[in-house]
């Protein structure tokens, strides 16, 4: 026979959560390049654009009208207010992904998280990156540089709020180094991509496979 066994599995959803300037953008980015199944889950947010950012890339921005609306349509599959803004994920562009087999980066908060784990636990693996230390988090968030002294204080502040979800998370990494980080988040999500829940055809295979020795020649004794 020869062939390889190709089982259609369904996507993975891989959260990814840290205070502002932990370095998850960094290394979302890294896994995105050499990894062409996985994108990133496009949010709708009422926060103003920064200078770096496009519009339908990094986020849909759209008024707090339009968010209310979508909101009560049902179009999105969580939401949360954060630092005063309002952000969600789009439901429709999930499912599709999911169930072709392609993985989805979710880069929420854990208000967010904790509805995802309500609607789809099995589909999900989650990950909080935490800063290797205090100084280093305020380098960070000072280097982007893109948002005013009081927001970063503001951030600061909200990074302690966030770091007590930390347990709400299946694997927390300490992002230390931006290569190795990234690379254990490969691994993480190699491991989640094999899991058996994805594999809709087992059932079939193992029956399959049970019919064959049912049918095999009865031997006497
Ligand atoms: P930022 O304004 O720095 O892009 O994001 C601020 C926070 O909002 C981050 O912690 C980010 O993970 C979170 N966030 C971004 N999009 C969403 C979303 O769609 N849902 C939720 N719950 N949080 C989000």
């Amino acid at each position: 026979m020869g062939h390889k066994m190709e089982f259609t599995r369904r996507g993975v959803m891989l959260v990814l959560a840290s205070p502002s300037g932990a370095g998850k953008s960094s290394i979302s980015r890294a896994l995105f390049e050499d990894d062409p199944n996985i994108a990133l889950s496009v949010s709708v947010t009422t926060r103003a654009r920064r200078t770096d950012e496009i519009e339908g890339k990094h986020y849909h921005f759209v008024d707090v009208t339009t968010f209310k609306r979508m909101q009560e349509d049902g179009e999105l599959l969580e939401s949360a207010q954060v630092h005063g803004n309002f952000y969600g994920t789009p439901r429709a562009k999930v499912e599709e992904r999911l169930s072709s087999g392609r993985d989805i980066l979710f880069d929420i908060d854990y208000q967010g998280t904790l509805q995802l784990y309500e609607k789809c636990r099995a589909d999900m693996v989650t990950i909080f990156i935490l800063p290797p230390s205090i100084k280093e988090l305020r380098r960070r968030l000072e280097r982007r540089a893109q948002d005013s002294v009081g927001t970063i204080e503001k951030r600061l502040r909200n990074a302690r709020k966030e770091m007590d979800h930390y347990r709400e998370y299946d694997y927390v990494l300490v992002n230390e180094d931006l290569e190795d980080s990234t690379s254990r988040v490969r691994t993480i999500l190699a491991a989640a991509r094999l899991e058996r829940s994805r594999f809709l055809q087992l059932d079939n295979f193992v029956s399959d496979l049970q019919n064959q020795i049912d049918s095999l020649p009865k031997t006497e004794g």
